[in-house]
C-alpha cells in the first residue's frame, strides 16, 4: 500500500465530472476528467478527517485514478508514499470569520458631492460624478469621516458633480483634511471645462491628489498636456475607436500619470473582446491560498468599502440597498454591511459561478457585472468557460 497526500497548498475542486487542482504557491493547475473511481478518491482526500491523504493499492487501482495520482505526484500537487507515518497535511479550508462590527473592516470611502453633472449611470461602474439637484454638506461629509475615524481609512475618494462650485468644493476638502490625508479629488475633465478643472486642481493639490476623469471622446491631447503635472488621469472608453483616440492623445506624452477603464453602455461585444477573461486567461490566475480563502468569504472589490450620497444615504455600493443614513452608527451601519445579501458579501456563489470549477480562483463579482445583469457571460458552458472580468482593483481613484 501507498499513501497519497496533497500539499496543505494545492486545492481541489469537483463539479460533476470534472475536477480542477490548484497549487497556490506555485500557481500550476490542472483540470481533469473525474468518472466515479476518481471522483470518489478525490472525496476521500477531501474529507478533513483523513488529512488530505488517502491508501492506495497501485496493483488495484483502475487507469483513470492512475492518471489523476500521477498529475498529483508529477505536477507538483502531492506526493506517493510507501512510509505511511511520515507525512501529515491538512486541507486549505476556509476559516469562517467572525461577523462582530468593527471600524477596521473600513478601508475606503467615496462621498458624492452631487449637483449638476452629464446624466449619466457610469458612476454605478467606475468612479464618476453623480448628477443630482442637491448637494452633499460639508457638515454631513466631515461628520460621517469623523465617525469612522482616520485610523482605519485607506483613502477618501470625494467626486464633484460641478467643478465650478469651486467654494463649496474647496469647503468640504478643508474639512476632510483636517481629519485625515489620504484623500483623492475626482474631477470630471472634458475640453470644455479645462479652465476650471485647473483652477480647482491648483487649490486643492495643496491638500491632495486630483484625479481626472474623463469620456476618450470629450479630450484632446492638448488638454491632458496642459493638466498633465496636476493629477492622475482615469480615461473611459467604450468602443474601439475610443481607444484608438486615446493611444493617440498619450503618444508621446511619458510624463502622464493614466489609467484606462471601461464603461459599459450596451456594447457588449467590445466588452467580450477586451474586458473579459479568455481561457488563457483563466489558465493564467494565480491567486494566493489567502486571496482563495478571501474569495470564498467576501468580496475583495466591495469589501470595506461605503458610499455617501448627496442627500446623506450611506451604501456599502451604489447598486445595492442602502444600509443608513449618515445620522446612524457607524456600527450599525457596519453590522448591516455584513448581511449575506450586502456587497461586501457578495459572492460567486450563485449560477453559473457556483457550477465552475473557476469558482474560487476568479475575481470577485464587479460592478461590471452587476450593471449587466448577468454573471453568465461566458462564451462557452460554465463548465469549460472562457469567462470573468479582467477587472482592475479601483479603490485609490
Ligand atoms: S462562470 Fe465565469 S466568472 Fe463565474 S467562476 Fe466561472 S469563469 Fe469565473
Amino acid at each position: 500500500m501507498n499513501k497519497l497526500t496533497l500539499f496543505s497548498d494545492t486545492f481541489l475542486w469537483l463539479k460533476g465530472d470534472r475536477g480542477l487542482l490548484y497549487n497556490s504557491k506555485t500557481h500550476s493547475s490542472d483540470e481533469f476528467h473525474a468518472p466515479q473511481p476518481v471522483k470518489a478518491l478525490c472525496e476521500q482526500l477531501q474529507n478533513y478527517d483523513n488529512l488530505y491523504s488517502v491508501m492506495i493499492d497501485s496493483n488495484a487501482v483502475s487507469e483513470d485514478c492512475m492518471s489523476f495520482i500521477e498529475i498529483i505526484s508529477n505536477k507538483g500537487y502531492g506526493l506517493v508514499s510507501s512510509d505511511l507515518s511520515n507525512f501529515v497535511s491538512l486541507p486549505p479550508l476556509l476559516n469562517v470569520q467572525h461577523k462582530d462590527a468593527k471600524l477596521s473592516y473600513l478601508s475606503y470611502v467615496t462621498l458624492f458631492l452631487g449637483g449638476k453633472c452629464k446624466q449619466t449611470e457610469y458612476y454605478k461602474q467606475v468612479m464618476f460624478p453623480f448628477n443630482s439637484g442637491i448637494q452633499l454638506s460639508g457638515e454631513d461629509a466631515e461628520k460621517f469621516i469623523l465617525k469612522i475615524g482616520p485610523d482605519y481609512l485607506k483613502n477618501v475618494n470625494i467626486v464633484v458633480s460641478d467643478p465650478s462650485e469651486n467654494s463649496y468644493i474647496i469647503d468640504i476638502v478643508r474639512r476632510i483634511a483636517t481629519i485625515t490625508e489620504r484623500v483623492s479629488l475626482v474631477i470630471p475633465l472634458s475640453d470644455n471645462n479645462k479652465k476650471t478643472c485647473l483652477e480647482l486642481a491648483v487649490q486643492a493639490n495643496a491638500s491632495f491628489k486630483s484625479v481626472f476623469v474623463c469620456c476618450a471622446d470629450d479630450i484632446s491631447k492638448d488638454t491632458i498636456k496642459e493638466l498633465s503635472d496636476k493629477g492622475h488621469f482615469n480615461l473611459l472608453v467604450r468602443n474601439e475607436n475610443e481607444c484608438s483616440h486615446l493611444e493617440t492623445i498619450v503618444e508621446g506624452l511619458s510624463d502622464i500619470d493614466y489609467d484606462v477603464s471601461p464603461v459599459y453602455e450596451d456594447n457588449l461585444a467590445f466588452f467580450e473582446k477586451n474586458v473579459f477573461m479568455s481561457k488563457k486567461d483563466l489558465k493564467s490566475l494565480s491567486p494566493s491560498k489567502r486571496e482563495v480563502f478571501a474569495h470564498q468569504a467576501i468580496n475583495t472589490n466591495f469589501f470595506g468599502e461605503l458610499t455617501l450620497m448627496p442627500d446623506g444615504t450611506v451604501y456599502t455600493n451604489v447598486n445595492f440597498p442602502s444600509v443608513g443614513t449618515v445620522n446612524d452608527s457607524i456600527y450599525d451601519i457596519v453590522r448591516k454591511a455584513l448581511n449575506k445579501d450586502e456587497a461586501w458579501l457578495y459572492l460567486r456563489d450563485k449560477a453559473p459561478c457556483s457550477r465552475c470549477l473557476y469558482q474560487w480562483l476568479c475575481p470577485s463579482v464587479s460592478n461590471y457585472e452587476i450593471v449587466m445583469n448577468r454573471m453568465d457571460l461566458c462564451l462557452q458552458p460554465q463548465s469549460d468557460n472562457l469567462c470573468s472580468p479582467k477587472v482592475k482593483k479601483y479603490k485609490d481613484a
